[in-house]
């Protein structure tokens, strides 16, 4: 089988991808999940007029001329309306929050007045209508777009739905991710490894990138070499929307994954990507169910699931396509083969907001501290012509 283009993978992967059903969370569970549908506000915030300051409710009119001696007929404060209404001559104490009685149309602040009795005051500065005073739906409005759908919720939007007096939010079920690593190799960390044992961190780095990205992780740990456990993985992995195996996906004599999956089911739809790091990448379907095996190098593995799990998880969640990204080069680079490059760099964002990007010189794709350092990959399409410092390069951020 040809090696696939990384663009036409990405399209094949998403390729009548729904976003998953909606389902009600309260406001405390929000935070990061993807709103289903659009809020619209069902009220006015305020829902009345109301006072910006403490200070007097008073009619304009009546301190056009200052100092203006008011008769105080009662009080309005947040949560205690007063009920009556302002007559020539007359005002109201006010305070922040609180309705603007009737009659009333501006505040004075209490520190331009003199409290002579308590049943009058004096106004020394003078007053326009509205002056102090937020007219009700000043903020919003009944009816008005309060938030789109296809957003993660953060804090503000959510502040925002319980002003508009939502209790819960519709927002996208979360994508279930079924992972397992596999390989006689690996212990789980901090473990006693063998001489001939390594550490697995991919599962670990992919839970958690999952998560990240919206997902619930069943990890599924470490699965031997064999046909028969990785088969048994695969099982477990049945409810899952989305399976994430590493590992063993190539062809050798110790790569199990592949005939695993066939076995179990699964629809492989192609095998191999031109792509650096990350060739050995496996997808397919099993029923609604996606299939992503991952190669076993850290880093191959890594950006395999940046590339395509990130965006899968995106369009199970409803949420928008990534923008694409550019960065000027510091340094040249030379011309590339039929196989795209992801280029582990160090982005600078200046004050302008201008990006330029520097590629590492070591680019091992067991080399997991080089990525952790690195910001950004440098994408190389497959023959690409050398790249002279100066120039614009597509990049891809390491959001996670
Ligand atoms: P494989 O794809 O199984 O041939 O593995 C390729 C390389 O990645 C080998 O050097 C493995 O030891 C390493 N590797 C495989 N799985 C993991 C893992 N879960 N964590 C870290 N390294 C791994
Ligand atoms: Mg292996």
């Amino acid at each position: 089988m040809a090696l696939l283009p990384v663009a036409e993978a990405r399209a094949r992967i998403l390729a009548n991808v729904k976003p998953l059903p909606a389902e009600p969370v309260k406001l405390a569970d929000a935070l990061g999940r993807v709103l289903a549908m659009p809020i619209k506000s069902s009220r006015d915030q305020p829902p009345f007029e109301s006072s910006a300051m403490d200070g007097y409710a008073v009619r304009a009119a009546d301190v056009a001329a200052v100092p203006a001696s008011l008769r105080v007929i009662g009080i309005s404060a947040a949560g205690h309306a007063y009920s009556g209404k302002i007559e020539p001559g007359e005002a109201a104490r006010i305070f922040t929050g609180a309705p603007l009685p009737k009659g009333a149309n501006a505040v004075v602040i209490q520190e331009n007045t003199e409290a002579t009795l308590p049943s009058s005051v004096t106004i020394l500065e003078t007053a326009r209508p509205g002056q102090n005073v937020r007219g009700r739906g000043l903020d919003f409005a009944k009816g008005d777009a309060l938030l789109p759908a296809g957003i993660r919720l953060n804090a503000r939007d959510i502040g925002l739905a319980a002003a508009a007096n939502a209790p819960f939010l519709r927002v996208r079920r979360k994508p279930r991710v079924a992972l397992f690593a596999t390989g006689d190799e690996l212990i789980e960390p901090g473990g006693k490894p063998r001489a001939d044992q390594i550490v697995s961190s991919n599962s670990h780095a992919l839970m958690i990138m999952a998560r990240q990205f919206g997902a619930d992780v069943l990890n599924l740990g470490i699965v031997r070499d064999s046909l028969a456990a990785t088969m048994r993985a695969v099982g477990k992995a049945r409810d899952a929307d989305i399976l994430v195996t590493s590992g063993g996906a190539s062809v050798g004599d110790h790569d199990f994954v592949q005939e695993a999956l066939k076995r179990s089911g699964v629809k492989l739809d192609f095998w191999k990507i031109a792509m650096r790091p990350g060739k050995p990448f496996m997808y397919g379907r099993r029923g609604r169910q996606h299939v992503m095996g991952l190669p076993g190098n850290p880093v191959s593995a890594l950006v395999c699931a940046r590339l395509f799990l990130k965006p899968l998880l995106g369009a199970l969640l409803g949420l928008p396509d990534e923008a694409p990204m550019e960065a000027r080069l510091t340094t040249p680079m030379k011309a590339n083969d039929g196989r795209e490059d992801y280029v582990r760099a160090s982005l600078t964002v200046a004050l302008d907001g201008s990006r330029t990007v520097a590629p590492f010189s070591k680019q091992d794709s067991s080399m997991q501290r080089t990525f952790r350092e690195a910001h950004c990959l440098i994408v190389r399409p497959p023959h690409a012509r050398e790249a002279s410092a100066g120039e614009m390069v597509p990049i891809l951020i390491l959001d996670f």
